[in-house]
Order: C-alpha cells, then structure tokens, then sequence
C-alpha cells in the first residue's frame, strides 16, 4: 500500500482524484487498495467492469475509461460513476437514451485526440463545438458533462507531453467559458497516467488514472 499512500501524498495539494486503473487485476488486488480507503477505480473493457462491478462492493465508484460502443452503454448506465470516454455524439446520445430509462444522469468527459498517434479515439475540436451548439444536445436530460479526458502520445519526451496536456487545459477552459460558464459540475481535467502524472499534475490535471504504479505491470493488456 505504500505506493497508494505516496501517490495520495502526491495529489493531496491539488485535489486531485485518483482513479486507480484496475484494469487486468482480479477483484483481491483491487480489494487491497479498497481496503486501504481507495473507492475510484477505472476500467477499460466494459465486459470486465460490469464482471467486476457485480462481485465487488457497491460503493465502489466505477469509471470507465476506455472506449465505450454504442450497443454496451446500456449494460452500464444505471451504475457507471463517470464515463472518462465519450468520444461521438452518437454514443452520447445513446447514453443519454438508456440514462433516461433508468432515470439517471450520468456524468461524461469528453475524450479528445491530443496525442500524435492515431490510432487513440477522441474527438477533433470542431466536432464538439457543433455538437454542443446542436438543439439536439441543450434537448438532452440525462447526461452532464463534467469535463475533457485525454491520453498524451507514449513517447519519453516530456516537452511533447507537456504540450499535449498544455492543448487539453486550454480546450477545457475554451469550453468552459463558452459553453458552461455557469456550470460548477463542468470542472474536469482527466489527464496523466503511471508514467506522466506528475507533468499532468503541474498542467493542471484533476484527475489521474493510474494503473502499473499500483498494481504493478500488467501481464496482458
Ligand atoms: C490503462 C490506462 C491507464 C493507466 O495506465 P498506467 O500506465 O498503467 O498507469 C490510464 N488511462 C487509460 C485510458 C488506460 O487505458
């Protein structure tokens, strides 16, 4: 646990949410650091959430942070705390649709493309300023948007991933001013992993999600 307790030593000065990414691990790994106070966890596949989320204990608050298809979201809408991942209007609208049947709001990032791969999902800017000036969008009752998630290029070079963090930020605080400005739930920054949290820290990251540096490495991915 000593790892948990520098990582939240860590984040303490910033307020920064941990989502510890659990991804990989059977429930007694995650039940360790549940044990140790950790309720945030953050998965990747939607199969293995809902396995999870059905054998673990109910106040564990479930992200998901990997990309989401439209035909899963209604296996998760009525439990998920946070999906890190929105990356179509397409699938914000099925969110939406199935929240509605189970008389959620369901809180959603808006993921986007900020690294220099291509293969990472994630919305262009564009997009997402003709989504939210849709009608379609202000009719929506059942998601809320708490902010922007994105995933820096993998690489060693911190100035690189500094940038990307950099354009997030900046897009995040674009968005607020012009389409949320009196929204105090629109307050989200999920950026920095294992490797560039604390860069993601110093860009002004209000979330990390943080995987091998607790759990250790993963044996398959
Ligand atoms: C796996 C994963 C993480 C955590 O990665 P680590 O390098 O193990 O900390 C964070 N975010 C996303 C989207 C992931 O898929």
């Amino acid at each position: 646990m000593k790892a948990l307790q520098n990582l939240l030593k860590e984040l303490e000065p910033t307020r920064t949410t941990l989502v510890a990414v659990s991804k990989t691990h059977p429930p007694e790994k995650i039940m360790e650091l549940y044990r140790a106070g950790q309720r945030d966890f953050g998965e990747n596949r939607v199969q293995e959430m809902i396995e999870k989320y059905e054998q673990m204990p109910k106040d564990i608050r479930w992200h998901l942070i990997g990309h989401l298809q439209t035909n899963k979201v209604k296996y998760i809408t009525s439990w998920v705390h946070l999906i890190h991942s929105v990356d179509s209007f397409k699938v914000l609208k099925e969110i939406d649709k199935r929240a509605a049947q189970d008389e959620r709001v369901v809180d959603c990032l808006l993921q986007f493309k900020i690294a220099e791969e291509d293969t990472k999902y994630g919305f262009e800017p564009e997009e997402v300023y003709e989504m939210l000036r849709s009608e379609q969008f202000k009719n929506m009752k059942n998601i809320r948007i708490a902010g922007v998630m994105g995933m820096a290029t993998f690489t060693d070079d911190e100035e690189q991933v500094r940038g990307e963090f950099r354009r997030l930020k900046k897009m995040f605080q674009h968005l607020k001013d012009n389409f949320f400005p009196d929204q105090n739930s629109f307050r989200e920054i999920s950026m920095g992993m294992s490797d560039d949290y604390l860069i993601a820290l110093e860009e002004g990251s209000t979330m990390v999600r943080v995987g091998s540096l607790l759990f250790g490495e993963r044996e398959y991915v």
